[in-house]
């Protein structure tokens, strides 16, 4: 065998493994990974905004990224098809954040959003918790334990929606959108940039129409919008359809965040 021979098969056996290391890597395994890659190691910040969370599209183009959650908890799994049938009427792209029991809640739906193009799918967690490597809760609503079930909160959910869609989402999103800087750091290895964003549109949806569109209308070139699918009887979805016309005439479009590079 020839040495250009070996050094071909060598080669393959590293991109091979490289391949199978990540996305079908037994759970366990890939907990106990990254769990030694992270020993030692304490969170010092706790916020929205803190070290690594991504905020704003990086350019001064007048392009707005709308991004929408699903959150689903008990009395979040509901669905506003008034706002999604406007902004597929109006093609108004939208990156929507989606939780593992708000999926449970709308397969067929979800199985539509994934499919249209419109739209792109991105991870809001498996329980939807605030995304903390030592339990730290936000809005009363406890953090991730440990290092373990952070890695499951956010893996478990990308499998979830890679195994229905096809495509493993690339963005991340806590519940709550609270993180400490290990956090962000975890969701990085686990393939995702972590979002968060720079014009809070609904307020966990409880604006009225008018603060929302109020909110909207004063966004900046390159501004991540965060708002909500999953209330239809709040303000948010009249809102949005306000503001969207107004934005429009103000020269913005609406872009999702994989057509803009990250700040
Ligand atoms: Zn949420």
């Amino acid at each position: 065998m020839t040495r250009i021979a070996l050094f071909a098969i060598m080669l393959l056996l590293i991109v091979t493994t490289l391949l199978s290391a990540t996305p079908g890597e037994d759970i366990n395994a890939l907990t106990a990974t990254i769990s030694a890659e992270f020993s030692g190691k304490t969170a010092r910040q706790w916020g929205e905004a803190v070290t690594g969370v991504r905020t704003r599209l990086a350019t001064d183009e007048r392009v707005l990224a709308l991004t929408l959650d699903a959150c689903g908890s008990p009395t979040g799994k509901g669905v506003d098809l008034h706002l999604l049938n406007f902004l597929t009427r109006e093609q108004i792209p939208a990156t929507l954040f989606v939780n593992a029991r708000w999926i449970d809640a709308n397969l067929e739906l979800f199985k539509q959003l994934a499919a249209n193009p419109l739209f792109e799918i991105a991870n809001h967690g498996m329980w939807h918790k605030p995304a903390s490597v030592n339990g730290r809760s936000a809005y009363g609503i406890d953090g991730t334990r440990d290092l373990k079930e952070l890695i499951q909160e956010i893996e478990l959910n990308a499998r979830k929606v890679e195994g229905i869609s096809g495509s493993r989402p690339r963005y991340y999103r806590s519940g709550t959108a609270y993180y400490d800087e290990l956090a962000v750091q975890v969701a990085n290895r686990l393939g995702h940039e972590v979002i968060g964003f720079s014009v809070l549109g609904d307020a966990g949806a409880t604006l009225p129409a008018a603060k929302v569109k109020a909110a909207l209308s004063a966004s900046r070139p390159g501004d991540i919008i965060i708002a909500h699918m999953n209330h239809p009887e709040a303000g948010t979805g009249a809102g949005i359809m306000a503001a969207v016309p107004l934005l429009k005439k103000q020269g913005f479009r609406f872009v999702r965040l994989s057509d803009y590079r990250l700040q």
